[in-house]
């Protein structure tokens, strides 16, 4: 079917609505124009005296308005109406045949819209316009109606931009994406840019080759052209006149260097095979070229789509490397999972139990399975609420049950409502209980205009041709951690050589760690070089550097160092260490993007490193905090939630909160909990506390022992 210009749901015929603000309203008609009603009507079934122009008493639907015309329309017209106050369905129907229906906007101000009518639908002598309610009861006003008898373009004054993005390296277009704002940066609805090879919605033509013919009314504009965070942004500004065409080419340049790592998005959808949003399959393969995502999951519901068809039909597989997957979809949460094969033997998702939902997962051939969106829609609402998730420890209070997913999904950059700086918690709170789940990102994006890959998983490749990943290799980096989470930014770290996803020791003594005097007292240093790598149009802040869940170093990202470039800082931080084994994680954060080809619904730009495993125990072997707090206890008989002393047990407590980092703190009072009966509890709750208050430089041990007084 063809799509040009603009389909309309459920209706065989095109129409084209828009806005005509800023134009006269014409009270009686002109030559070439047919006044059809001049009044506004009350349509529904209720009193609406706050509707100043029309009668608070309804009229019953559908409107008829009959007219008589002495021509034919051979051509297009177009018919100016004004109505108010639409939500639902309401068709607009000529002489039997439908041909558009009411814009479906609130105008606060009354502000008439364009409806094309086909050339035929017009006849010679009498004509009857029908204005019918899919729903009666709803209350709208209509009316205000003219026949202009001149095309759409004419009436909406539209002008063409005929736009070609071109790579500054090869000067060949490229797929991208087109962005249109008018001098304030609101969005500019476009007309007639829909074709084979664009995605195109209000303000935004995706390109799937460098090419798009887009006409919009006349006016100053800026005209964007992006292809996500590895590429510079360039921008024109032009005026656009009525009736005729402009050339613009616009260059973008690769700027963020990613050699050897591949650019993912774990977590994508479609309208074709999700059923909700907007995206046709077509219209994805577009955006993802569009926006540089070199491997794309395709996650639908429940569903098991392959892109390659798609992709071979609009010539993108030299772009991206699509992968099966599914977003495994149930009233317990939602997992992505692959690679899976095509068709319909998707796993089981009407399994509750999140052990056998995995293990089913698996079953059909699934190597990486991401837990999405753990706090979606909201801490409270969210899959791990269901167990009764702490996120001070990572405790299931509820429900004991095991979390065998192998990712979890730190970034989502279509979840307004779940900030990543929310979920980081929990993430940390898992790794301390010695979960290892790995970060990714991802942007879910069901939309067009929602950013495909804003989130994105930075996957280490042994070849950077999108063409020859190699997806086992990619599912295998999942697993390790050796991944980097990506929104706006793109961070990685080396510890002595060593990267995301190792272990690596660091003695006290050892060359990595300070030669600081007095080793007694001060703590152990190690250095850690970590690389920011982000397009010229974020602006990186603020790097933290997270030991076991807590800020243990950090550097600013604002000023300009030695190693530093326009799309990169390098900063060799000093990290204090604790006495025992920990993790290491670099956070990057960045100002919010509100330019309107990238605008951002997180709070702000983040990169987030997978952890580095410091073994600085002296003990072969790298000890989670978890299993470093359960060492501790062993020595006083605490084992599997049974102690034989309290005393023995609060008093070694007492002794070691001093000498370890909050993570292994919380974990210890966490089993020193199970192992305590009620009545001595309160000591326990006292020594985290005083532990907390204590230079009150712990108050996560503070929080934890206020915690424990709440219900559960
Ligand atoms: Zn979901
Ligand atoms: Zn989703």
């Amino acid at each position: 079917m063809s799509r040009w210009p603009l389909p309309l749901a459920g209706v065989g015929v095109v129409a084209l609505l828009v806005a005509a603000s800023g134009r006269q309203r014409q009270e009686s008609a002109t030559a070439g124009e047919l006044l059809l009603e001049p009044n506004m009507h009350h349509l529904g079934d209720d009193k609406t005296p706050e509707w100043k122009e029309a009668p608070a008493d309804p009229e019953k639907p559908p409107l008829e308005v009959k007219f008589e015309s002495s021509v034919g329309n051979d051509k297009e017209w177009v018919l100016e109406l004004t109505s108010h106050d639409v939500d639902t369905e309401w068709t607009l129907e000529l002489n039997g045949k439908k041909f558009g229906t009411l814009k479906k906007v609130k105008n606060v101000e009354l502000l008439p819209s364009w409806h094309v009518v086909p050339a035929g639908l017009v006849v010679a002598g009498a004509n009857v316009l029908r204005v019918i309610a899919s729903d009666p009861r709803e209350d709208v006003t209509v009316g205000r109606m003219k026949l202009v008898e001149r095309p759409f373009r004419e009436v909406a004054k539209l002008g063409r931009i005929d736009v070609r993005v071109t790579d500054a390296a090869t000067k060949q277009p490229i797929p991208a994406r087109v962005t249109v704002a008018d001098a304030s940066g609101k969005l500019v609805e476009l007309f007639y840019a829909e074709a084979r090879t664009t995605a195109v919605r209000p303000g935004i033509a995706y390109t799937s080759n460098g090419v798009a013919a887009i006409e919009v009314p006349q006016g100053h504009v800026q005209v964007w052209a992006s292809r996500g965070m590895e590429w510079s942004a360039a921008k024109s500004e032009l005026d656009v006149v009525a009736g005729s065409t402009q050339s613009l080419e616009l260059t973008i340049a690769r700027e963020v260097d990613t050699t050897g790592w591949i650019a993912a998005d774990t977590h994508m959808h479609t309208l074709t095979f999700s059923g909700h949003g907007d995206s046709s399959v077509e219209e994805r393969m577009v955006t993802i070229a569009g926006e540089g995502i070199e491997l794309a999951i395709a996650t639908d519901h429940n569903h098991q789509t392959d892109y390659r068809p798609y992709q071979q039909k609009l010539d993108l597989n030299p772009y991206f490397t699509p992968v099966i997957g599914n977003e495994v979809t149930t009233d317990n949460g939602h997992m992505n999972a692959f690679p899976l094969p095509p068709g319909k033997d998707v796993p089981a998702y009407k399994e509750l139990d999140w052990s056998r939902l995995v293990e089913g997962i698996r079953a059909k051939g699934a190597k990486v399975v991401i837990l999405n969106h753990p706090r979606w829609p909201d801490a409270g609402r969210d899959p791990l609420t269901i167990f009764g998730f702490d996120v001070a420890s990572g405790e299931r209070r509820a429900q004991p049950q095991k979390f065998t997913f192998d990712c979890f999904e730190l970034v989502n950059s279509d979840a307004p409502t779940q900030p990543w700086d929310v979920v980081l918690p929990c993430w940390y709170a898992l790794l301390n209980r010695g979960e290892r789940f790995t970060g990714v990102g991802a942007s879910d994006s069901h939309h067009v205009g929602v950013i495909l890959g804003q989130g994105r998983t930075y996957v280490p490749s042994r070849s950077d041709d999108p063409t020859k990943i190699d997806v086992d290799d990619a599912c295998r980096q999942f697993k390790e951690g050796r991944v980097s989470v990506s929104l706006g930014m793109f961070a990685t770290i080396d510890v002595d050589g060593h990267g995301m996803g190792d272990s690596v020791v660091v003695p006290a003594s050892s060359p990595a760690a300070s030669s600081n005097s007095s080793p007694s007292s001060s703590p152990c240093l190690v250095d850690a070089v970590v690389r920011v790598r982000h397009p010229s149009w974020v602006t990186p802040e603020k790097l933290d550097l997270i030991v076991d869940g807590a800020v243990a170093a950090s550097a600013p990202l604002t000023t300009f160092e030695q190693k530093d470039g326009v799309t990169w800082k390098e900063r060799r931080v000093r990290v204090p260490l604790p006495s025992h084994d920990c993790w290491l994680v670099a956070v990057a954060t960045g100002a919010k993007v509100t330019a309107p080809f990238w605008a951002m619904t997180q709070p702000r730009a983040v990169a987030v490193t997978n952890p580095i495993f410091l073994d600085h125990d002296g003990v072969a072997g790298w000890s989670s905090p978890r299993a470093t707090a359960q060492t501790k206890l062993a020595s006083v008989g605490v084992s599997n939630g049974t102690s034989s002393s309290t005393a023995a047990l609060a008093d070694l407590v007492a002794r070691e909160l001093p000498r370890v980092d909050d993570g292994v703190a919380i974990q210890m009072l966490e089993l020193a909990r199970d192992a305590l009966r009620a009545d001595a509890q309160q000591r326990l709750e006292g020594l985290a506390g005083s532990a907390g208050s204590a230079g009150s430089d712990r108050p996560a041990l503070k929080a934890w022992a206020q915690a424990q007084g709440r219900p559960r």
